[in-house]
């Protein structure tokens, strides 16, 4: 007896990477083996040079071949061992291994949306739809589109026991969104990344494809995001870790955009609840500002930020990362930690 893995991978694609995966054949019992690719196809090595190795980092069952079949997410190194630069994981792993002891956790929503025929699923053959208004968490035909590949989304995402914690259907037909954690932040890239897999994967099996961009509409329609919610354990009790997280995020504002997805200035306009990407803001309740702390933790004083400025189409490693590097050192150094 046999079992299949398909080993997953993010590749080298500039300025947005995207998600490759293959399947290996294993004897029953046999252990996840080291395994290569031709990185010369995915932009991450010269045709002369082209292989690259696949390391599995996490694996979860496989909810769309079922039985013991398993899905292996892989860091890429190079062939002596060391990450390959597209390896955002790996830089990561240093950032969490440094601040480990403030125990980090976030909560990202994932947001996107349906294509097919080359428009957003709901939209009219060479027009639009009634504009925003109703789509958002709506039911009935005329409002929502596509919640059969959601419910199997989210059925597949619990199967491979992710911790996906919530749906819903967004402000523009044919967009929705899921909620992965809250994790740790290896923990939540990671489930994030296979998820995002899962996703494209499902979507196949309707003839749909899932997409990530920040603006997939231009004009009076919305973006998508990819709002993450972070917490320390000392934000997680009181007020102060929460304004000094808030005020460290202001003072390296631009940093974080930059790593924050490409093409961030068309979704962070200062319209359909974003704060301009040029002005950093932070406010109770505040959906028009850069993070917003919810008003329950204004009242309880202690709890989490919601940081609303990652794109859709962000690498979660990158944003895990400067998140906690930007907000643990400041707590660090203000004695919080
Ligand atoms: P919104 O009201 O912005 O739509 P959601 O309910 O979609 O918020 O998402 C909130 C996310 O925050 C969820 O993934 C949830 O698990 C996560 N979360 C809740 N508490 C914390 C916490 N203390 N630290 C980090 N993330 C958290
Ligand atoms: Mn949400
Ligand atoms: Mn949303
Ligand atoms: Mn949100």
């Amino acid at each position: 007896m046999s079992y299949k893995a398909e080993y997953i991978w993010i590749d080298g694609t500039q300025p947005t990477a995207r998600l490759r995966s293959k399947t290996k054949i294993l004897a029953d019992g046999a252990e996840l083996p080291l395994w290569g690719f031709d990185g010369s196809s995915t932009n991450q090595a010269p045709g002369k040079s082209s292989d690259c190795v696949l390391k599995p980092v996490f694996t979860c069952p496989d909810p769309i071949r079922g039985g013991n079949d398993v899905l292996v997410l892989c860091e890429v190194l190079d062939t002596d061992m060391t990450p390959h630069p597209s390896n955002t994981r790996a830089r990561l792993r240093e950032v969490a291994e440094r601040f480990a002891d403030q125990d980090s956790w976030f909560g990202i929503e994932q947001e996107y949306t349906f294509f097919k025929d080359g428009r957003p699923l709901g939209f009219p053959v060479g027009g639009f739809p009634a504009p925003q208004g109703f789509y958002y968490c709506g039911v009935g035909a005329d409002e929502v589109f596509g919640r059969d590949i959601v419910e199997a989304h989210l059925e597949a995402c619990l199967e491979a026991g992710l911790a996906i914690s919530g749906i819903n259907a967004e402000v523009m037909p044919g967009q929705w969104e899921f909620q992965v954690g809250p994790a740790g932040p290896l923990e939540v890239s990671d489930q994030l990344w296979v998820a995002r897999w899962l996703l494209y994967r499902i979507a196949e099996e309707f003839d749909v494809s899932a997409t990530l961009d920040p603006k997939p509409v231009k004009g009076d329609w919305n973006g998508a995001g990819a709002h993450t919610n972070f917490s320390t354990k000392a934000m997680r009790a009181g007020y102060d870790a929460i304004i000094t997280a808030c005020e460290a995020l202001g003072e390296k504002s631009q940093e974080h955009i930059a790593g924050y997805g490409a093409e961030i200035e068309h979704r962070l306009t200062g319209m359909h609840e974003t704060a301009p990407w040029s002005e950093y803001s932070y406010g109770v309740s505040n959906r028009g500002a850069s993070v917003r702390i919810p008003w329950q933790v204004e009242v309880e004083k202690q709890g989490y930020i919601e940081d609303r400025r990652p794109n859709a189409n962000c690498d979660p490693y990158v944003v895990t990362r400067l998140i906690v590097g930007t907000c643990c050192e400041a707590l660090e150094k203000a004695g919080l930690a």
